[in-house]
């Protein structure tokens, strides 16, 4: 059920608009949550039924919190808590970004500390002020100082799901200029690294001038940076920085390469041209004796000319892709249509926002052969984990969903491995499903040893067919826990277990390198996106990259494969 969730975010706005001096709202906020919170009914079945209307039936909810929560129950999100988040002084709103400070404990520590901003927040855990406080204690402030100490690392970086849409919008406002004949983004975007600095775009344009106007004066545009003739910058009203250059079309492929990187690649690169008697710069490729201009309007050309083979911009990081392009050896790297269908997803059956029905209808829409439904287990109380007789009935609503379907909806489970390594449910229960996910939801400060002995455990089960976010990790949030990924690894294919890219931008889990460490080991991996919500099916993309940057071709990944073919991999797939 939702209604926890959604009155959970109206109590959230109801707070921030308080923290915001806004008068009467918040009352009319909590007013709401509190009908959400004691219906009996699901809200979302209530909305499914009768739609806006049903909804503002309900005592306390009018058109404009109907509508609220029904962008909730469609997207998971509700587009005003976000916009007025950014009205938020902007100290207090950091605080929100805080691993373990949600709206809710920004809002007490606002009132009764008087902390407005991450300075007051340091200031008070410096004197041990949160420990003291009512609802927090010695704990909570220990892990607010970490949240803390990660998000002032990671606080200039962004994750692909927030860059990568910001760079496309601006490539397409930049190819509509005139005299523009070709935009795109370089840098780290181009690499899909698993976060953005900042974002480099490119153009080719013989006015120049034009693009740069079109470009400092678009509408999210926060504040410019530098206005020149060819080169722009400017901050974002998002807070993330973006710069276009335009350059000629002779050397248009040279500065797509250097401004692509990453520096190790780039130094690498130069070295190779210096030896074969060139010079490489951001304006082309050169003969070093004369001067004269060899090459540098495409990357391919570039290559060529280098003795190389086209290197994609996912495996520019100097580990190996230049001998390996020299040799012709580079992977034949997975492309995003490759995939065929969606191993891990939620529904309101847990902490998913929306029906089977629904999720099936967009996996099919996208083209899938098959996906499955994997729920949290019963452990997961605070994500609705579900008791035994719920999963029984969720098997069974399955098989009448399917008779509705083209595409293969497989049951499935995303199974908590708990603390000693044994699954959350029986085996006899397992053995009911398709598919089985193993997570680790808990215990993320555990010693190495104990954390690796609890997955190694649940790997050697054998109705675990899937190690759900290796890591555990959320991007610039969490650390990943500790964990000797090799012994998971050698008795992940010792059992001939499946290794989950978690495609979700905040988690990207496995990252690259990991995914390197583990192709060694000569194991084969699924990328699932993790959707709590039918939209989310589509963050695919994402791990489709992180999958490149780690070398995988489409046969390394099991979700390549035709429905046909499953049942060679999950034994206990019958079609
Ligand atoms: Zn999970
Ligand atoms: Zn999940």
């Amino acid at each position: 059920m939702l209604n926890k969730e959604i009155a959970e975010q109206f109590y959230a706005i109801a707070d921030i608009l308080e923290m915001l001096n806004v008068a009467w709202k918040p009352i009319a906020y909590r007013k709401a949550a509190r009908t959400i919170e004691n219906l009996e009914k699901d809200i979302a079945d209530i909305y499914a039924k009768g739609g806006l209307a049903a909804l503002q039936e309900l005592s306390g909810i009018g058109e404009a919190i109907a509508l609220k929560i029904s962008q909730y129950i469609e997207t998971g999100k509700i587009p005003e808590f976000e916009d007025i988040r950014k009205k938020l002084p902007s100290g207090l709103a950091k605080l929100l970004d805080i691993d373990s400070v949600g709206p809710k404990r920004a809002a007490v520590l606002h009132k009764k500390l008087k902390i407005c901003s991450i300075k007051d927040l340091k200031k008070a855990i410096s004197k041990n002020k949160i420990a003291k406080l009512d609802g927090f204690g010695e704990k909570s402030q220990k892990n607010i100082a970490l949240g803390l100490e990660l998000l002032e690392k990671g606080k200039s970086r962004f994750l692909l799901d927030e860059a990568i849409p910001i760079a496309d919008k601006i490539v397409s406002i930049l190819k509509k200029v005139p005299g523009v004949e070709h935009a795109m983004p370089a840098g780290s975007t181009r690499r899909w690294k698993e976060s953005i600095g900042d974002l480099d775009i490119l153009a080719i344009s013989n006015t120049p001038k034009k693009v740069m106007d079109v470009f400092t004066t678009m509408p999210f545009v926060d504040r410019i940076l530098a206005n020149g003739e060819t080169k722009s910058m400017v901050i974002l009203k998002n807070g993330l920085q973006a710069d276009v250059r335009v350059v000629g079309k002779k050397a248009f492929g040279a500065a797509l390469n250097y401004f692509t990187g990453n520096v190790d690649h780039n130094v690498a690169l130069r070295r190779i041209a210096i030896e074969k008697g060139y010079k490489l710069s951001e304006y082309g490729l050169f003969d070093r004796k004369t001067n004269k201009y060899v090459a540098g309007r495409t990357e391919e050309e570039l290559y060529k000319k280098l003795g190389l083979y086209y290197i994609e911009p996912e495996l520019r990081e100097n580990r190996g892709e230049l001998s390996a392009s020299a040799k012709n050896k580079l992977p034949d790297l997975i492309k995003p249509s490759d995939i065929r269908g969606d191993f891990h997803m939620h529904t309101k059956y847990s902490d998913g926002v929306s029906t089977i029905e629904l999720m099936a209808t967009r996996a099919q829409k996208l083209g899938y052969e098959y996906m499955a439904i994997s729920d949290h287990s019963a452990t997961r109380a605070n994500a609705h984990g579900m008791e035994i007789e719920r999963l029984v009935k969720q098997i069974s609503e399955i098989k009448t969903l399917q008779k509705k379907f083209r595409i293969k909806i497989f049951t499935a489970s995303e199974v908590d491995i708990l603390g000693n390594g044994e699954l959350d449910y029986p085996d006899e229960i397992l053995k009911k499903l398709d598919i089985a996910i193993g997570s680790v939801h808990s215990g993320f400060k555990s010693e190495e040893n104990k954390m690796t002995d609890r997955i190694c455990t649940a790997l050697e089960n054998k109705y675990i067919d899937v190690l759900g976010h290796p890591t555990g990790r959320l991007i610039n949030k969490r650390n990943p826990y500790a964990v000797d990924l090799k012994k998971v690894f050698d008795t992940a294919s010792r059992n001939n277990k499946i290794i989950e890219i978690n495609a979700h931008p905040a988690r990207l889990d496995l990252k690259d390198e990991h995914i390197l460490l583990a192709k060694q080991f000569g194991l084969k991996f699924a990328i699932n996106t993790d959707a709590h919500s039918p939209e989310q099916l589509g963050l695919m993309k994402y791990g489709v990259h992180t999958a490149r940057r780690g070398w995988l071709e489409a046969k390394d990944v099991v979700n390549t494969l035709p429905l046909a073919s499953l049942p060679r991999i999950f034994k206990r797939i019958k079609l």
